[in-house]
């Protein structure tokens, strides 16, 4: 098996050991004058003991700047100010207070533009939290109708993240990605960015390939990182797998997927494939259909919390399909009798078990 995308074989069932979601805590946000110097200060604080470290952009904190519980600093913050999130975890009160009284030093010693805010009050950590988890469907919401939301997952080493950042903002300027947002897992190395991007013409779909081969140069040329951290590999990053692991590494996999999956079968192309233009062929366009529904980027978190999904769709799904329709009439191949057809077999989906 590689990645999630079931490229070899699937998992029925699975038992996972997870980590501990530790007791006490103490929460707070680091705020630095540029991503670089906040990168400088990551390593200092993952030696003082800290369990997330989670950067953010000065374009990630706009985005979520005029949410409900955001502190007001987020708001006064410069041009290219960022910020660490920082969390230290511990099974007790007292083994908490102690690693606090260790780190306290190092963060104290940081060049930082504002006090800091650490907390032991569980509302206001997750007023900082919401901070964190609140970009991505801020910008997704904000975004321009009809474009995709685009999540990258990129890694670097730590001691040159901030040399990183500054590469991939250069490269929004360039490609006119002007809102792209940078932000991700700093202990680890592991940054995410999002763009928003049209599919609806050649040129778009032009400049969407050209900004991946460069990006895909700068982070293995460059920077010998990594591709993808957390997340599938998919059809997005498949023609660039070869570069990343090397013509033997690679021919391996390929020998290993004949092996297990002579007919192909098993999810085609994804991850593994000799298409050189997977990564920009059969494109999902978003047609625009209305305010609300131009705003889903469909990333499927409502599928199991919809009260409606086991007697009729999930708002996911409706969504879908009013996209496949508007698609349908863009092509013109909305005519009557198909409307008919449609109909007949959606309703007969809803209504068949
Ligand atoms: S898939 Fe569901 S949760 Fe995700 S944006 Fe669309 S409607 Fe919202």
């Amino acid at each position: 098996m590689i990645g999630a995308e079931g490229t070899l074989a699937f998992i029925a069932e699975a038992v996972l050991n997870t980590i501990p979601d530790y007791a006490f805590k103490m929460t707070g946000m680091l705020y630095f004058e540029t991503p670089e110097m906040a990168c400088q200060s990551i390593l200092l604080l993952k030696e003082s003991g800290a369990e997330a470290l989670e950067f953010m952009d000065r374009a990630s904190l706009r985005s979520v700047e005029n949410m409900a519980g955001i502190p007001g600093i987020v708001r006064l913050l410069p041009a290219k100010a960022s910020a660490i999130l920082t969390e230290y975890q511990a099974d007790t009160e007292s083994e908490l207070l102690t690693k606090w009284e260790n780190a306290i030093g190092v963060i104290e010693g940081l060049p930082l533009i504002h006090d800091h805010d650490f907390t032991l009050d569980p509302d206001r950590q997750a007023a900082l939290w919401k901070i964190r988890k609140g970009m991505y469907p801020s910008v997704a919401g904000m975004r321009n109708s009809g474009t995709a939301m685009l999540l990258e997952d990129l890694t670097f080493p730590v001691e040159r993240l901030g040399e990183a950042i500054k590469d991939v903002r250069d490269m929004f300027e360039k490609y006119d990605y002007e809102n792209g947002i940078i932000f991700g897992h700093a202990k680890d190395g592991n940054l995410h960015f999002c763009i928003s991007q049209h599919f609806d013409t050649d040129e778009q779909i032009e400049r969407f390939r050209k900004f991946n081969d460069e990006l895909f140069d700068l982070v293995l040329g460059k920077y010998d990182g990594a591709l993808k951290a957390e997340h599938g590999t998919g059809r997005a990053v498949a023609p660039y797998v070869e570069a990343e692991w090397g013509k033997e590494a690679y021919g391996i996999m390929l020998k290993l997927k004949k092996l297990v999956d002579p007919e192909n079968l098993l999810n085609p192309n994804v991850i593994l494939s000799n298409n050189k233009n997977e990564h920009v062929q059969n494109l999902k366009s978003l047609p625009v259909v209305e305010e609300e529904v131009d705003k889903c980027v469909e990333c499927g978190f409502c599928e199991n919390r919809c009260p409606s999904r086991d007697f009729t769709m999930t708002p996911r799904q409706r969504i879908g399909i009013r996209r496949a329709l508007q698609r349908l009439k863009k092509e013109k191949r909305w005519t009557y009798t198909t409307r008919f057809q449609r109909i007949m077999s959606l309703m007969a989906w809803i209504l068949v078990p």
